[in-house]
C-alpha cells in the first residue's frame, strides 16, 4: 500500500498535476503541492486535500525554471515529511510558433521547465530513494515525446528529452527498487490545452472550433479528451507494488493518436 509514503507533484496547482496529488492522497500519501497561480486558490486546494483525505499536505512555491529553488522543494520536502518516495515530474507550460518567429527566451524557459526540471528533481530525490531502496519517478511526457507537431518545436524537443532522460535513469535505479516511467498522454482537457486555443487560431487561421476538431481531436482516433483522472488512475498504478517491473516505460494514453 502506498500510505504513509510521500509524493511530490510539481505543477500541481492546475489541471494533470492536481489530479495526481489528489489520487495519491486518497491512496493515504502526505504530498507536496507546486506551481502557480493565486494563493488563496491554491490553499484551499490545499487544506481540501488533508481534510478530504486525512493526510498531510505542504505547498511549495518552487519556480521549475530555476534549479536552487528546485533542490529546495526535494529538501524540503524530505525535512517536512522524512522522505519524497514518489516523484511526479509534470510541470509543464507550451508556445506555438512557427520555429523562424519563435523567442529564444521561449525556447529555454520550455527547456528549463519541461525538461531540465525533471533533471533537478532527480538529482535531489534519488539519494534518498536509493538508500532507502524504495523509489516511484514518474514523468508526465505527451504524446510529443514520440511523434512531432508543427510549431511545437521546444515543447516535442523537450518531451522528446524527457522520454531519454526516464530510459537513463530508469536503468541506473533498476537494481534498487526505483522505478522511472514516463506517461505519454494525448490531448487532455485542461487549462494547458485551453489556453493554446488562440495562438493555434492565429499560427493556423483558424476558428476556435476548427482547432478543437480539426487540429487538437483530429489527431485522436478515438475524438474524444483524456481526462486527469485517467492519467492520475495510471500514475497510482505505476507506484504500485503491481507495476515494480514496468520501468523504463513511456506508456501512451492519446486515444490511439500515436498508433495512427
Ligand atoms: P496546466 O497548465 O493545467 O498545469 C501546469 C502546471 O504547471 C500548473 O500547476 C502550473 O502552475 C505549473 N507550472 C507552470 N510553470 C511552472 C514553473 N515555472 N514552476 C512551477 N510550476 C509551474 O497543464 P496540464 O495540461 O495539466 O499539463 C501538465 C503536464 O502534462 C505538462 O507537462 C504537459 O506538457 C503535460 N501534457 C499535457 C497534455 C494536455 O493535453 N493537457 C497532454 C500531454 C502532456
Amino acid at each position: 500500500s502506498l500510505a504513509g509514503k510521500t509524493a511530490v507533484v510539481t505543477g500541481s496547482t492546475s489541471g494533470i498535476g492536481l489530479a495526481i496529488a489528489r489520487a495519491f492522497a486518497k491512496e493515504g500519501c502526505n504530498v507536496v503541492i507546486n506551481g502557480f497561480g493565486d494563493a488563496a486558490a491554491i490553499e484551499t486546494e490545499r487544506t481540501k486535500i488533508e481534510k478530504e483525505f486525512k493526510v498531510k499536505a505542504a505547498y511549495e512555491g518552487a519556480d521549475m525554471s530555476k534549479p536552487a529553488e528546485i533542490a529546495a522543494l526535494i529538501h524540503n520536502a524530505e525535512k517536512t515529511f522524512g522522505s519524497v518516495d514518489i516523484l511526479v515530474n509534470n510541470a509543464g507550460i507550451q508556445f506555438v510558433s512557427p520555429v523562424e518567429d519563435f523567442p529564444t527566451e521561449k525556447w529555454d524557459q520550455i527547456i528549463a521547465i519541461n525538461l531540465s526540471s525533471a533533471f533537478h528533481t532527480i538529482h535531489a530525490a534519488v539519494p534518498g530513494m536509493k538508500a532507502r531502496k524504495w523509489g516511484r519517478i514518474i514523468n508526465t511526457a505527451s504524446a510529443h515525446s514520440l511523434i512531432a507537431s508543427p510549431f511545437k518545436s521546444a515543447y516535442v524537443s523537450a518531451k522528446h528529452g524527457i522520454a531519454g532522460l526516464t530510459k537513463t535513469v530508469a536503468l541506473e535505479l533498476a537494481t534498487f527498487g526505483v522505478t522511472v516511467n514516463c506517461i505519454s498522454p494525448g490531448y487532455v482537457w485542461t487549462p494547458l490545452v485551453e489556453k493554446q486555443i488562440p495562438d493555434t487560431m492565429k499560427a493556423r487561421n483558424l476558428t476556435k472550433e476548427q482547432v478543437i476538431n480539426d487540429v487538437l481531436l483530429t489527431a485522436q482516433p478515438t475524438k474524444q479528451f483524456v481526462t486527469v483522472d485517467q492519467v492520475a488512475a495510471l500514475a497510482v498504478f505505476l507506484a504500485s507494488d503491481s507495476a515494480s517491473q514496468i520501468t523504463g516505460a513511456n506508456i501512451s494514453m492519446d486515444g490511439g493518436w500515436t498508433a495512427a
